[in-house]
């Protein structure tokens, strides 16, 4: 039985991720949840799940959620440390790392230590401190299971080759809402219009992600540590469909794919029944349905998110957390409309560009740089005045 720290149940994948326990009762048991501001889905999520312990992010809902549960009998925290405590919990194996941003890391390095299988959405986990959760995964011989539809895809290929290394890894995009606007309307672009995704239901930060393409290039980074490949051997296609969740390319030309109908419940579920597979009750893959399936190249020009993740990977060391906390800034500013859609990758870059990179040491180093990058980003955002 999986006894299950949920991190961030009430997002998207938090919500996707009780469905599928929802489904299966009897394999999977919540043992801890954990949730931000959204104290009300976070008490009825504790209220049907009946976990031991309930955290928030925020003081600030602790008396809300508190008044919320007081007859319950559920033990009930607030803050960052309480995220932690979620993991700590006696009893808990596996963790479900659903956090949005850098947030995410302590928490799963946390769950590493204590021996969990970790089931990874949080990908800005691997941005920042990819090294060092990679390092810890050997140290404490944890599976680190990925739950980003691409990165199930490759482990699900990985599964049929038998230890064949891939020579190359194929990462597909949707391309996002704005993959045909000519470069010049990018400019233009309005939150209400980036916050909605072709393909996918996703939080906001991840669906601008997903516009910029900054989501793409964060999974490339995050491919890099879980698949221990270089980037050269990382190619990006655009495959608007999102029906092929991507592939790997053996020495012989051999290519495998995974397909599917772009759904997280089904890598949700995979990354918990891994090795074994349950049912699923979403309908069929249908290619008759699905009809067309095409490819094409990123437009790397208009969309500069992308390469600037390249360079940071490349870069190594510190530069990867930096383009991570950059990135974090310049997305919520344009969410609070204070900059336009095309100065994300102006902000992230300026930020990269006056920030020192240099080795990776410590955890307690990443989360001092992340909040210095941070600093930097709004003093820059500030300087545009
Ligand atoms: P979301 O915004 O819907 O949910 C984020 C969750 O994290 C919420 O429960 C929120 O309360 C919590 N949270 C926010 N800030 C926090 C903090 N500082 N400390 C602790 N908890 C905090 O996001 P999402 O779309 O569910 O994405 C979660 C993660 O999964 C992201 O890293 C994203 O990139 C990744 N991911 C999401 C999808 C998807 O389909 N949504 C797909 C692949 C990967
Ligand atoms: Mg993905």
């Amino acid at each position: 039985m999986k006894k299950i720290a949920l991190l961030g149940s009430t997002g998207s994948i938090g919500r996707s991720t009780l469905e599928v326990v929802r489904q299966n009762p009897e394999k999977l048991k919540i043992v801890s949840l954990t949730g931000g501001k959204n104290w009300q889905l976070l008490a009825e999520q504790a209220r049907e799940f009946r976990p031991q312990f309930v955290a928030s992010a925020f003081e600030e809902v602790g008396n809300d959620l508190r008044a919320a549960l007081a007859d319950t009998g559920i033990k009930v925290a607030t803050g960052p440390e309480a995220v932690l405590e979620a993991v700590f919990m006696s009893g808990v194996n596996t963790t479900v790392a659903a956090i949005v941003g850098a947030a995410g890391l302590k928490p799963v390095m946390a769950a590493i230590s204590r021996g969990h299988q970790v089931c990874l959405a949080n990908k800005e986990t691997l941005v920042v401190g990819g090294s060092l959760v990679m390092e810890a995964v050997a140290r404490a011989r944890v599976d680190l299971v990925p739950v980003d539809s691409e990165h199930s895809a490759i482990f699900q290929c990985l599964q049929g080759a038998a230890g064949t290394p891939p020579r190359k890894i194929i990462i597909t995009a949707s391309g996002g809402p704005f993959r045909e606007w000519p470069a010049e309307k990018l400019a233009g672009v309005t939150l209400a219009q980036a916050l909605k995704h072709p393909n996918w239901n996703m939080g906001g930060k991840i669906t601008i992600d997903s516009a910029t393409l900054m989501n793409k290039g964060l999974e490339v980074i995050e491919a890099h540590w879980l698949f221990g490949v270089s980037y050269e051997q990382i190619e990006v296609v655009v495959h608007p469909q999102s029906i092929i969740h991507s592939l790997i390319e053996f020495s012989d030309g051999s290519v495998l794919a995974q397909l599917g109908w772009p759904d997280m419940k089904l890598p949700i579920q995979y990354a918990l029944s891994w090795p074994d597979r349950w049912q699923q009750p979403l309908p069929a893959l249908d290619l008759v349905k699905v009809a067309q399936m095409t490819f094409m190249q990123p437009r790397l020009a208009d969309f500069p998110c992308l390469q600037l993740a390249f360079s940071a990977g490349h870069a190594g060391g510190l530069m990867p957390c930096i383009l991570n906390a950059a990135n974090e800034i310049a997305v919520q500013a344009f969410m609070q409309q204070r900059i336009s859609f095309i100065d994300i990758p102006r902000v992230i870059e300026s930020t990269m560009n006056s920030m020192q990179n240099g080795s990776v040491t410590s955890i307690d180093q990443l989360i001092e740089v992340d909040y210095e990058t941070r600093r930097r980003a709004e003093e820059l955002l500030e300087a545009r005045k």
